[in-house]
């Protein structure tokens, strides 16, 4: 998937978690679904027959993204480096661990020790956690209705200057640092 494919898509950044791992929209003006690789679009209301089935706009759209862009895995995953950032041994693991392969698999299949693959996948979920992390503070910082709710943030002096002697750096609870491996 090149950039100038998703043109179309400039506000692909505005998609929703669920809306990119789906691979469709729902545009709510016009009730219909559309593809957000090719922009083809479903009408709600209308039956489309596929083979002997006949499916709803929804369903249609669903099927589309698996005929014409492998999945809406496959097709994210595939994204140019320059808009998903992910690096080619990063999208292998996320290969592997979508097709269910435990440890053992990947350390064959990419001929790299267990300790290897158990590094691959720690990173994961650090760039999990920094990505979610990253997505509230944005979300907060850009969400212009909470206006009234921001308060001054007599903090930011001291984290421009790494003084951190007036406020202690906060550190999440055990429980939300404690990642699990299969
Ligand atoms: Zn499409």
């Amino acid at each position: 998937m090149k950039l100038t494919e998703l043109e179309n898509y400039k506000n692909f950044k505005d998609l929703s978690i669920e809306e990119l791992k789906n691979g469709y929209i729902k545009k709510e003006e016009t009730g219909e679904y559309a593809c957000i690789y090719c922009g083809e679009s479903f009408e709600e209301g209308v039956i489309y027959p596929h083979g002997e089935r006949l499916l709803t706009a929804e369903k249609a759209v669903s099927e589309h993204i698996w005929e014409e862009h492998g999945g809406a895995f496959h097709s994210l995953v595939n994204l140019d480096k320059q808009i998903c950032g992910l690096s080619e041994i990063q999208k292998s693991m996320l290969y592997y661990l979508y097709e269910g392969n435990d440890n053992k698999d990947i350390c064959d299949e990419m001929g790299i020790s267990a300790a290897t693959v158990r590094t691959h996948k720690f990173n994961l979920q650090k760039a999990k956690r920094e990505a979610k992390i990253l997505l509230a503070l944005l979300e907060t910082a850009e969400d212009e209705t909470a206006g009234s709710q921001k308060r001054p943030l007599e903090i930011k002096k001291d984290i421009d200057q790494s003084n951190t002697s007036r406020f202690e750096l906060n550190s999440l609870h055990p429980f939300f640092t404690q990642f699990k491996y299969k």
